[in-house]
């Protein structure tokens, strides 16, 4: 069957494997190189490869004690499923990308980060230890204290270390499900940055960002910040989200269209207004629309995310905007968020500075411009978001993730190297 990521590019043919319990991936493990598989939310080839392992079965809870909110869950759990459990008993994920269609091995491998990264750092980092099974078919437990090196490989390695089976995860005491949310309208970058350097002790940030704006709009964003309510009550019910029922047609979105979207969405906000929101709309946003992939048709898409050092970020982010803006390739779904202190994982992708995502609808021209802009992140010590890339090429990753030879050391050290690999592991140079 054919396997692509939530960006539909690229698709290749795969044999898929779906072991039915713990127990049962060993021997698929010892049969020939194979990559993890959870929910398929990376946009690119990250968990795509000739041989694939979904982890689908894989969904038993095995322990959750309310008192202190450690929870033990198998790697195919969903962050959804989670959130049905532990919000109703007052606590939440520590921290959470922006859908909650996501497995927590998914969540592991790429070290995900959310709108609170300044605050609570990633995923990882709520981490108590995880089981891994390695190429030879053990199974060993990592952590900070316990085989650290695989540890911090496997947080943010991208399912190239081995297959996290179970985790134990630490989460986050509330009192509500519900957030106090304030929107700002920022007319321009500089008063976007201000807004996110003035409340960087906010709890939850994020911006949306017109990247198609330019001259003296350039980079007018809708800046929303959120704290913890302690009044709505407790409650994650499940949605049924509408869904886009099938890929649009080519002519559906363009320039226009786009930029027609963007100044609606920026213009109707309601602005400088504290409101109660579900904290499940505030972090979920997209959620609420199933399938929201197909509006780009059925040739795809490509997200770009990157991050950009805190140093000069201002400036920096303006000539990015203005590369992007000039391509005319830019998406209504920029997003820019502000990042604080690195990690101790190998391949983990936030830095102090400022990250951007925005979706490219795929077309040829897409490539080469994903290529300068690789260029020009690589040249100021930025990187891109590996859970999100298609395109990039061995020479700018190794830039890019100044780590990665440490990362092999560890793969070859417990034999993931042959027994791991994904499309993107092969176009990144990696073993
Ligand atoms: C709408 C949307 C919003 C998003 N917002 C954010 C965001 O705000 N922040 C952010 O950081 N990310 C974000 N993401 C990306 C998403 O969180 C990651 O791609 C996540 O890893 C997807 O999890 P998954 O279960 O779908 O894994 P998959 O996409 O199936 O796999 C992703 C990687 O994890 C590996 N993997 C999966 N399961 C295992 C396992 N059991 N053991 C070892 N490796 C495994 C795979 O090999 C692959 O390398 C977003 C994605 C979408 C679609």
């Amino acid at each position: 069957m054919q396997v692509q990521g939530w960006g539909g590019y690229p698709a290749i043919e795969a044999q898929v494997h779906w072991p039915a319990q713990r127990s049962a991936c060993a021997a698929l493990v010892q049969a020939g190189s194979l990559i993890p598989r959870g929910l398929g939310r990376s946009y690119g080839d990250s968990a795509s490869a000739p041989r694939v392992m979904q982890t689908d079965y894989l969904d038993h809870f095995i322990g959750f004690d309310p008192a202190t909110g450690v929870l033990v869950v198998e790697a195919g759990v969903s962050l959804r499923e989670i959130l049905e459990l532990v919000v109703p008993a007052g606590w939440c994920l520590a921290v959470s990308p922006g859908t909650s269609y996501v497995t927590v091995g998914g969540a592991i491998a790429s070290d995900v980060h959310g709108k609170n990264h300044q605050v609570a750092g990633t995923f990882g980092q709520h981490v108590h230890w995880l089981t891994l099974l390695l190429g030879n078919g053990d199974v060993v437990t990592a952590s900070n204290t316990e085989h650290a090196d695989l540890f911090h490989a496997t947080c943010g390695g991208m399912g190239l270390t081995g297959v996290v089976l179970t985790a134990s995860l630490q989460l986050q005491r509330i009192q509500s499900s519900y957030l106090q949310r304030t929107t700002y309208k920022a007319s321009c970058l500089d008063e976007a940055f201000a807004l996110f350097e003035a409340h960087e002790q906010a709890s939850y940030s994020v911006a949306w960002i017109d990247c198609l704006a330019q001259g003296k709009n350039m980079g007018r964003s809708l800046v929303k910040l959120a704290e913890p309510s302690v009044t709505g009550g407790l409650d994650f019910s499940l949605r049924q989200p509408l869904t886009v029922p099938m890929h649009l047609p080519e002519f559906c979105l363009n320039r226009w269209s786009i930029k027609a979207f963007n100044s609606v969405y920026f213009n109707a906000a309601r602005a400088n207004r504290t409101e109660p929101v579900p904290l499940r709309s505030y972090l979920y946003e997209l959620d609420s629309i199933g399938h929201w992939n197909r509006i780009y048709g059925k040739a795809g898409f490509v997200q770009y995310q990157c991050v950009i050092p805190q140093a000069d970020g201002l400036d920096n982010m303006r000539r990015l905007l203005a590369k992007i803006s000039a391509s005319g390739a830019g998406s209504f779904l920029a997003v820019l968020k502000q990042f604080g202190a690195e990690n101790q994982n190998t391949l983990s992708f936030p830095m102090p500075g400022y990250t951007l995502a925005l979706d490219f609808k795929w077309t040829p021209k897409v490539a080469p411009l994903c290529r300068a802009l690789d260029q020009m992140i690589s040249s100021i010590g930025g990187r891109v978001y590996l859970t999100k890339d298609a395109l990039l090429d061995a020479a700018s990753f190794r830039l890019m993730y100044p780590h990665w030879e440490k990362f092999e050391e560890v793969r070859a050290q417990y034999g993931a190297i042959g027994k791991f690999a994904s499309a993107q592991s092969a176009r990144l140079g990696l073993q």
